[in-house]
């Protein structure tokens, strides 16, 4: 699946602007450290940046957020049925 973003997203290699395709691309990220036993595996899609000017490929604050929320849902979902 390819999506183009209609924002112009300001490249982090040559800093062009709207030439930075997105890119939807799964992928996996843990929650929590090897140890921790509530440690969890994610699979999730993050918009990848890919400059045509510069051919850089990137990920930005968008992908971090989408990562930090999903855990942090997951976080939250883990309490509550704990404490249930
Ligand atoms: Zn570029």
């Amino acid at each position: 699946m390819t999506e183009v973003d209609e924002v112009l997203i300001k490249c982090a290699g040559c800093g062009e602007k709207g030439k930075v395709e997105t890119h939807w691309s799964p992928e996996l990220f843990q929650y929590g450290t090897d140890d921790d036993p509530n440690k969890q595996l994610f699979c999730i899609s993050i918009p990848v940046r890919v400059c045509r000017s510069c051919n850089l490929q990137f990920t930005d604050e968008v992908a971090e957020k989408l990562k930090d929320g999903l855990a942090k849902t997951w976080a939250k979902d883990t309490k509550r049925n704990k404490s249930a």
